[in-house]
């Protein structure tokens, strides 16, 4: 348990019923370790304390299509595949160009990309920042 013991006087984020919004509140009663009543540091409203919904990031979600949430994973993994890249150096993308693993690609839609893997005769997977694409080219 690494939660930290909160106590009359703090301050914590609740939701205000009168803000209609989400809004730093100070503890003004704990039942036990729980909060109890708040008062909004935005009305001045004391309340009983709504805990705020905690978005969870999907973590449990089906490994399928790259989507949306998994963009900062790809994106930090596109960081290390990119840091030191000299952009200068990228071949522009078409569908006709050579490429092999480890090549830096600009691509007009996705931008600085890495070839990571290619099939042949003519798919390369290139990671970009938004997610691992899998492009046409030309294998030789
Ligand atoms: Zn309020």
């Amino acid at each position: 348990m690494s939660n930290k013991q909160l106590s009359a006087g703090d301050h914590i984020t609740s939701k205000c019923t009168k803000c209609k919004d989400t809004t730093n509140h100070t503890i003004v009663a704990m039942v036990g370790d729980t909060v109890a009543r708040v008062e909004c540091n935005t009305c001045g409203g004391i309340h009983n304390y709504r805990k705020t919904a905690t978005k969870k990031p999907a973590a449990s979600r089906k490994t399928g299509a790259a989507k949306p949430a998994k963009v900062s994973r790809a994106e930090s993994q596109w960081e290390a595949l990119i840091d030191g890249a000299d952009p200068a150096e990228a071949t522009l993308y078409n569908i006709q160009m050579s490429a092999k693993e480890g090549d830096l690609i600009q691509h007009p839609t996705f931008g600085l990309g890495r070839v990571v893997n290619t099939t042949k005769p003519n798919k390369m997977d290139v990671a970009f920042s938004t997610g691992t694409k899998l492009l046409r080219c030309s294998l030789a």
